[in-house]
């Protein structure tokens, strides 16, 4: 099957987009079909998870055969659940967690998957080569893939994270990687200088004579690769049929998903669900005190000119939302010269207007809301006092968003709430948001914050201390192809 590229050039079929990444005019894969291919999703969420997750991915990427066996080898014994994804209740909220995987944050549930994807492709390819990941981080990506990759026969894998731009358990779980193909470099900057950095060095790189020689082919592991995006789309139907199970909805009642929101991919992945038939209501976009995506619902006017802030919530610390490419392609019906022409100016003026026409399309399955860092920490407190529940700041950004969502009127009978990480990343605004005073260190604060709250610290984040820290490369974002090209020439991964 071919899926698209945002930007109108050549399609690809699902293997070589998952290997490739990006599109070699640089827009996103799209798969423009969903809407139209027939998916029996009601009896899919009667399946255990594992055998749902391989039917829906079948039908999300269906040039790879064995799906059964991919998703045993993704996900068997990494996950400290066997309903992978719980859905739990705090008050009238309803969380989904995400976060019960090796490196405690959402990005597990794909980056489990997207190397054994890879391994496949690159097999029934007959590709002998190495596919080298390069992957930009606001601070989960990097080691939910570094977690994925290492040590992966035929894949190599860079991580770029900006300088003071993670929380120092994000960088501790990422320098202290072992592995012998990984290698992992800061940026000086914040993410967009990071994200763009990477982005160069992939147009720059794609002819390189030197890496075709030595039989190296870039690939990406951020949310742009499909094979990140399918595997998400999984937890919307697990999260629907636990409602089911819970006796808040009846086969067929619409549910409205909130969702913590950066690079667009999350939410973009609940929009592929809806097209597959799920009985989505609405999609609750939200987003932290970087609100640019709140603004571009409420005006259809997309304007990255603002200050960049440095929020609790890092992992939504983003200016530049990369999915959101695909959902004006497919809101558009396709119009690859009109996603080129928006994507162009973002790039050469920092702003794109999304004719009205268009926009109410959009409206018509998302909303959108935003969170400021005292309303971030309020929400917090607030749900540990009066519901036992201990949200991290991204999580507690999303549940602002769904009590504003129910207040305004427009909600469906049943909400789910994303939650997309461990509390205990973010143990130092976690413990000043429920009133408490962080006391030394990030690691001291998770032993703080645990003893206070009487919950454990999740196994990959207490083993962390003392663990030897292995990279400490710091560089320029336009160093980035350089780096990249040194480092596969002393092969050091
Ligand atoms: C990546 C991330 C997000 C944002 O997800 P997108 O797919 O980029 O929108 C939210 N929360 C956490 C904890 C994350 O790591």
């Amino acid at each position: 099957m071919q899926v698209q590229s945002t930007r109108g050039g050549s399609g690809a079929d699902c293997r070589e987009a998952v290997l490739k990444g990006l599109a070699p005019d640089g827009g996103l894969y799209v798969d423009d079909s969903l809407r139209e291919r027939f998916f029996p999703w009601d009896e899919v969420l009667f399946l255990p998870p594992l055998k749902a997750a391989a039917r829906i991915l079948s039908h999300l990427l269906p040039d790879f055969e064995n799906m059964d066996e991919i998703v045993q080898r993704s996900y068997a014994g990494k996950f400290d659940t066997p309903a992978l994804t719980p859905l739990v209740r705090a008050g009238d909220h309803r969380i989904l967690e995400l976060f019960h995987g090796p490196t405690s944050a959402f990005k597990d549930v794909a980056l489990s998957v997207l190397p054994v994807l890879m391994t496949e492709a690159k097999k029934a390819d007959h590709d002998a080569g190495k596919t080298v990941i390069l992957t930009a981080t606001s601070g989960d990506t990097g080691k939910a893939a570094l977690e994925g990759f290492h040590d992966v026969e035929g894949t190599g894998i860079i991580v770029f994270y900006p300088d003071g731009g993670v929380s120092p358990v994000q960088r501790a779980q990422m320098v202290t990687q072992p592995g012998k193909n990984v290698k992992v470099c800061a940026v000086s900057g914040n993410f967009d200088d990071c994200q763009n950095g990477v982005k160069r060095a992939f147009a720059a790189l794609s002819e390189n004579k030197e890496l075709a020689a030595s039989g190296c082919a870039l690939s990406s592991a951020n949310s742009i690769n499909i094979g990140r995006l399918a595997p998400q789309t999984v937890y919307y139907f697990l999260a629907y049929r636990q409602l089911l199970d819970m006796d808040d909805i009846r086969l067929g009642d619409p549910v409205d998903f909130v969702v913590p929101t950066g690079n667009f991919g999350d939410i973009l992945a609940a929009y592929q669900a809806k097209q597959m038939g799920l009985p989505v209501g609405k999609l609750i976009c939200a987003s932290n005190a970087n609100r640019v995506l709140t603004d571009f619902f409420e005006t259809g006017v997309y304007d990255r000119r603002r200050e960049f802030l440095r929020t609790t919530s890092p992992s939504m610390d983003i200016l530049i939302s990369s999915n959101l490419e695909r959902l004006l392609y497919l809101a558009s019906d396709g119009a690859g010269a009109f996603v080129s022409a928006c994507m162009k100016a973002l790039a050469r003026e920092g702003v794109y207007t999304v004719p009205e026409e268009i926009m109410a399309r959009i409206r018509e399955d998302f909303a959108a809301a935003s969170c400021n860092e005292a309303q971030c920490a309020e929400t917090i407190g607030r749900v540990w006092r009066e519901c036992g529940y201990l949200a991290d700041p991204h999580t507690a950004v999303a549940l602002h968003a769904a009590d504003k969502w129910k207040a305004s009127g427009q909600a469906a009978k049943a909400i789910v709430t994303l939650s997309t990480a461990s509390p205990f990343k973010f143990p130092g605004a976690v413990l000043s948001a429920i009133g408490e005073e962080a006391e030394g260190d990030e690691f001291s604060q998770m032993e703080q914050l645990s003893r206070i709250t009487r919950l454990p610290i999740p196994q990959g984040l207490a083993c962390l201390r003392g663990k030897d820290v292995r990279f400490s490369d710091v560089i320029d974002g336009s160093e980035i192809e350089n780096y990249v090209l040194n480092t596969i020439r002393k092969g050091e991964i």
